[in-house]
């Protein structure tokens, strides 16, 4: 390639960078997108119904038929917080992104994640003192370097102008894989290993539960349980994305 064709090109990729710079790409397919501030994610993932939108379950949230109120697993185990919010499905490319997120320092998502869980949060008048992220056990933290819940916690805290109430529970044993599990599995697994550290702080205070994936609800409704057993007023909960249960 000749000198000049080489700055031609360098040109036109200056020029392209003004217009769309990296900033304002979906935050699924890095798309170039005009209103990110509005909408950060482009028409052809919408399209790929990656929003938690229509009807869904007035307690879990997951999407559910026209018509319906709750859920047949809500309807039958009823959980110990009032309500969660998730903007998107978790499906192709919002897993890709969370994963990187939770795995690969994709630490540029946590400020668009947590606006457009804030954006739920408000439409519903969900409303708390204090917020809890998901904790993580020590030994996961050293592995991975930080916790994804308590970046997004934080977040929300700058959002919401409401504090985190970090280390109020705490993971003090690491847990098999819960892939494979159903709810009551998953519970099993869970209970024993969240503790909360200080029961009269919670008292007649509402919280916010802060995770990035909800899938069978278990592992927030561990945390929500041993807040509402601490006569905690109310619970809510907040992920990224609801993970609709199999079958
Ligand atoms: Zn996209
Ligand atoms: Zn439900």
């Amino acid at each position: 390639m000749n000198k000049f064709k080489k700055l031609m090109i360098k040109i036109k990729d200056f020029i392209l960078d003004l217009i769309f710079p990296n900033d304002i790409k979906c935050i699924f397919c890095e798309t170039d997108i005009l209103d990110f501030d509005n909408k950060p994610y482009c028409e052809k993932c919408e399209k790929s119904h990656i929003l938690n939108d229509g009807n869904r379950c007035i307690f879990c949230d997951v999407q559910i038929l026209e018509g319906n109120t709750v859920c047949d697993f809500c309807a039958s185990t009823p959980k110990d917080f009032e309500k969660a919010v998730c903007p998107f499905v978790y499906k192709s490319q919002v897993r890709s992104a969370i994963l990187n997120l939770k795995e690969n320092n994709a630490r540029w998502l946590v400020p668009t994640f947590a606006k457009l869980m804030c954006e739920r949060l408000k439409e519903e008048n969900i409303d708390f003192d204090y917020i809890i992220p998901i904790p993580i056990h020590e030994k996961t933290k050293k592995r991975r370097g930080y916790n994804q819940s308590k970046l997004l916690a934080d977040e929300i805290a700058k959002i919401t102008g409401k504090p985190v109430a970090d280390n109020l529970i705490i993971k003090f044993k690491l847990t098999k894989s819960q892939k494979e599990l159903n709810f009551s599995e998953r519970q099993k697994n869970l209970e024993g290993s969240f503790s909360l550290t200080d029961k009269n702080f919670v008292k007649g205070k509402s919280f916010l539960i802060v995770d990035d994936v909800i899938t069978t609800c278990a592992t927030v409704n561990t945390c929500a349980k041993l807040l509402k057993k601490a006569k905690a007023k109310s619970v809510f909960v907040t992920a990224v994305a609801r993970n609709p249960l199999k079958k």
